[in-house]
């Protein structure tokens, strides 16, 4: 079944990359300043529908992102996303000028894609600061650090493009990360956040990340904030970027656009 399944999925994304990507969309998150509580960015976040014949089935992301990548359709749908976002980023722009928007990157587009080319063309496409562009990557992305991993962080940082580290606290050497890599932010993973208040664990890991990156000038961001109790921690934490479900969930364009424009 699982097999079968599969199989149908990465026939529906093959068809929708080459049937001009329909089926998919990108979904904005609000990035919020947590001083200023004010609305800064959002992330894009990539929906697929898949279509057979009158049903329409929404797939999660945690199941077709893997499939992309596996089948090296991440590329073409990758490049797709960012230009969906760069475009919204130069809308939102008219109104409010530092908007940014985060892009995911997954590994293969850097190894396979020539992505930093593709980020460059949108950022003149669209005449945006190249700091209105934000990389994320999870810690997995670049384990190795490898040449090539190494050439395109090189690229974003020429190119003052911001990198984000993305699910923070998940992967096998995080704090070595730190030390190693140029990073503009930390994006702690939202496991951490689900137990804030609750688990001493959580509470001494954020504190801790948080008190690591203000003393070498990098900005800590959460991600997974849902609850009251959950915000007043972090408030009190000296944590600059905040996004979850307690401010909004991830939107289609034109909610995203009716609410914040
Ligand atoms: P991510 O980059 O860690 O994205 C954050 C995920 O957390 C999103 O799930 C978002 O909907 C969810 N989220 C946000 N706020 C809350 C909250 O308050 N509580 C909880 N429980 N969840 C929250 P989503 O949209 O299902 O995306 C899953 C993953 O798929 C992303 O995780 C990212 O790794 C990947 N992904 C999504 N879009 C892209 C893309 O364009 N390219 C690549 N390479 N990966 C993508
Ligand atoms: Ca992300
Ligand atoms: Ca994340």
């Amino acid at each position: 079944e699982l097999f079968l399944r599969k199989g149908r999925i990465v026939a529906a994304l093959r068809n929708s990359v080459m049937n001009g990507f329909k089926g998919f969309d990108v979904h904005y998150q609000p990035i919020v300043d947590c001083g200023l509580e004010q609305l800064i960015g959002a992330e894009a976040l990539m929906r697929f529908s898949m279509i057979s014949g009158e049903d329409t089935e929404v797939i999660s992301p945690m199941e077709f992102i893997p499939l992309l990548e596996e089948t090296g359709l991440i590329i073409p749908a990758g490049r797709y996303i960012l230009d969906e976002a760069a475009k919204l980023c130069c809308e939102i722009q008219q109104y409010i000028p530092d908007f940014r928007i985060n892009i995911n990157v997954s590994y293969v587009q850097i190894m396979h894609g020539n992505v930093e080319r593709d980020i460059l063309d949108v950022i003149k496409r669209y005449a945006l600061k190249p700091d209105s562009i934000c990389i994320e990557m999870t810690e997995s992305g670049f384990m190795d650090m490898t040449p090539v991993f190494c050439k395109f962080r090189k690229a974003l940082d020429e190119n003052h493009i911001s990198f984000v580290i993305d699910d923070f606290g998940t992967g096998y050497s995080s704090l070595n990360h730190i030390r190693e890599m140029p990073l503009d932010i930390i994006k702690i993973d939202k496991c951490f956040i689900e137990h804030l208040g609750e688990d001493d664990f959580s509470d001494a890991f954020v504190k801790m990340v948080t008190e690591l990156a203000n003393t070498i000038g990098v900005h800590v961001c959460v991600e997974g904030v849902e609850t009251d109790r959950q915000y007043a921690i972090i408030k009190k934490m000296g944590i600059y970027y905040i996004q979850g479900y307690f401010f909004d969930k991830p939107m289609c364009i034109e909610s995203f656009e009716e609410k914040y424009i």
